[in-house]
């Protein structure tokens, strides 16, 4: 068994514009990375954070809250030590606590010899995403833990499907340095969907995972669209629909809001489609004083992984 392990936590894009708390998939090039030990002091301990404040204390840390959740299945109570190096800013919209929380249960895992499958590590990693923030979701772990594309098709009982991933798929994300305060974000969504919309909704999901199987490309951005969320939540986004027709016109397949945003997602087909989007993108954001980060990102088929000491 060995004591340490370096990895890759990866961002990944939770909703994807259709699939609201149900569809994620995960990033190649953009994430975090941790160290995760093992230790002759039972307990776990967040002994490094390099990037971010973030807590120390494990209860208010979602990696030590989701090892912990893990530790209490397993039965034993063995000593984690757990380095945190954090390049995804947190309440970007870009899965910050998923990527936390789903590599510290898939290296803890790794270092037991594996006696969880990787599906059965996503509730552990939803007691972080509670943590952060109140509800345990798993649209942003489960896609970091599988890899790929991922659909939670049941929350009660828990049942997480990972689909197929066209290998050609290539995201641009722009992350605007802004403030969308979750409870903003949060009032805005309306608890009642009307029937009409709830059906074109539902298409567009099963449009998304059927473009995704037969790797038909123009289903797949007929697909990513979304009536009932985003026209609400992207008011709280500036230049939102100026990217968005500026990514479209540009060869995007779609374009959405990342998770609850700020962040904007635009997926492509092809990696140079992807830095052209991002240039465009960039100019539009150039313009308007605020500070923002881009990504153009292969589809990552296999989610956390391990990385060279
Ligand atoms: P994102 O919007 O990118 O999905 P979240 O909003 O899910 O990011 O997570 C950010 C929240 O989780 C912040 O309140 C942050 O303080 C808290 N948090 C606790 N531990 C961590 C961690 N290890 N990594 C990131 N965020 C953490």
């Amino acid at each position: 068994m060995s004591k340490s392990l370096k990895i890759f936590a990866p961002a990944t894009v939770a909703n994807l514009s259709c699939g609201f708390d149900v569809l994620g998939c995960c990033l190649d090039t953009v994430g975090d990375e941790m160290v995760i030990s093992l230790s002759s002091t039972p307990g776990v301990k967040i002994t490094k954070i390099v990037g971010a404040t973030l807590p120390f204390e494990t209860h208010k840390n979602v990696a030590g809250v989701a090892t912990e959740a893990l530790l209490k299945e397993y039965g034993k109570n063995i000593g984690i030590e757990i380095e945190i190096y954090k390049k995804i800013k947190a309440g970007s919209g870009i899965g910050s606590s998923a990527a936390s929380s789903a590599g510290a249960v898939w290296a803890v895992n790794h270092l037991l010899d594996s006696p969880f499958t990787p599906n059965q590590l996503i509730p552990f990693a939803m007691e972080g995403e509670k943590l952060a923030s109140g509800n345990a979701h798993a649209d942003n772990v489960a896609p970091a833990l599988l890899g790929g594309f991922t659909l939670v098709r049941s929350y009660s009982p828990l049942d997480v499907i990972k689909l197929h991933t066209p290998k050609d798929l290539f995201m641009t994300v722009i992350h605007p340095q802004i403030e969308v305060k979750t409870s903003d974000s949060r009032s805005v969504i309306k608890n009642k969907v009307s029937l009409q919309k709830a059906i074109h909704q539902w298409g567009n999901v099963g449009g998304l995972v059927a473009g995704l199987y037969t790797e038909d490309y123009q289903l797949i951005g007929r697909s990513l669209e979304d009536v009932i969320i985003e026209p609400l939540r992207s008011i709280l986004i500036p230049e939102f629909d100026t990217v968005k027709t500026t990514a479209l016109k540009n060869g995007a397949l779609g374009c959405g809001i990342s998770g609850s945003g700020p962040s904007i997602f635009a997926l492509s087909r092809g990696n140079q489609n992807a830095i052209v989007i991002a240039e465009h993108i960039k100019k539009i954001y150039d313009t308007t004083g605020i500070d923002f980060d881009i990504h153009v990102s292969k589809i990552n088929n296999n989610g956390v992984k391990i990385l060279n000491n």
